[in-house]
């Protein structure tokens, strides 16, 4: 465009549709404030088993105040805490650290606990479980954990549940990780019931309030968007859900980016408007990072789409509260 002999170039118009609510939800919130206090607390290092919340960056930063993060319990000192991640741990973790007389302090969030909890009332009743979720994940090997070996029974399609082997079909119950799509879950519910009419589950599946939320956020902005960008880590389940629901409500180009450097601005030329959410453990420093990317290549206008408000919030663990 020429003003008056100035050369200014015109940046192509762009709306970005925030999804609200997008990260950080209460236990990601939690856990992370766990470490920073143990640190506080104990001073450095603190040792972490597993990754804290599946997030590079949040990991990074966590490690440079002192964190180290591990594997396995083996892999700690005796004499250091060791913080157990968000997703929960099997029932043996805090058993082999009680047995080494270990200071350690459980991150695993209030709603995986919860599901924790379900299944043993389950189990003392003389059921078996089927757990829905992705083989693999901490999650799942947490809670599957809780019982002894063959008493859960893990599904991850309505075909497994085709194939399932069960001991008594009129004694069941059904769990589920907490990060799964719900459309997708709703299906392998029905799948379950249909084969085993007497199966007990949860009032509504043990899909937490923040997975739901962020779901029912990119299922209103997909119809409006030629492209979607979910902020947030290979590893996160809850991440990887938001992609697919994304695509399941009609927008093709939905992708997982960890930070504004992973845009593939090619793909994206041509484009008009863009959706943007961020999983779970994904910081908001990072949806600022990217939305400032777009405003360097776009005149951009921003907006929010917001399809539900959250309160949420849990305390830490006493022992740590006494430091706050
Ligand atoms: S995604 Fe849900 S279950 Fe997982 S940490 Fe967050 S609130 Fe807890």
């Amino acid at each position: 465009m020429e003003i008056k002999g100035q050369t200014m170039t015109e940046l192509p118009p762009l709306t970005l549709y925030l999804a609200a609510p997008r990260g950080f939800c209460a236990g990601v919130d939690r856990a992370i404030k766990i470490v920073e206090l143990a640190l506080e607390k104990w001073g450095a290092p603190v040792y972490v088993r597993h990754e804290i919340v599946h997030n590079k960056y949040v990991v990074d930063g966590l490690r440079a105040k002192g964190a180290v993060f591990v594997e396995e319990l083996d892999d700690c000192p005796l004499d250091r805490p060791v913080i157990f991640s968000a997703h929960g741990v099997p029932k043996s973790v805090p058993a082999a650290a009680q047995a080494r007389e270990m200071l350690y302090v459980d991150a695993t969030c209030p709603l995986v606990s919860k599901v924790h909890i379900e299944a043993e009332r389950h189990h003392a009743n003389g059921l078996q479980m089927v757990m829905i979720g992705h083989e693999g994940h901490p999650e799942t090997i947490g809670t599957m954990g809780q019982l002894p070996d063959g008493e859960v029974l893990l599904v991850e399609t309505p075909e497994d549940v085709a194939k399932l082997d069960v001991r008594d079909p009129e004694k069941l119950a059904f769990i589920t990780q907490t990060t799964l799509s719900v459309d997708d879950t709703a299906g392998i519910v029905a799948a379950l019931k249909a084969r085993f009419p007497a199966i007990i589950g949860p009032h509504k599946e043990d899909i937490c309030y923040a997975t739901t939320n962020r779901q029912e956020a990119v299922k209103a902005i997909a119809p409006k968007i030629d492209a979607l960008l979910v902020i947030g880590a290979p590893n996160s389940s809850n991440s990887q859900r938001l992609v697919e629901v994304g695509r399941a409500k009609g927008c093709a180009y939905s992708q997982l980016v960890q930070r504004a450097t992973e845009i593939d601005w090619r793909a994206l030329a041509g484009i008009t408007s863009v959706g943007i959410t961020a999983g779970a453990s994904a910081p908001e420093e990072l949806v600022n990072e990217v939305i400032d990317a777009f405003r360097a290549r776009y005149a951009v206008t921003v907006e929010l789409v917001e399809t539900a408000k959250e309160r949420v919030e849990f305390k830490v663990p006493r022992v740590l509260r006494e430091t706050a």
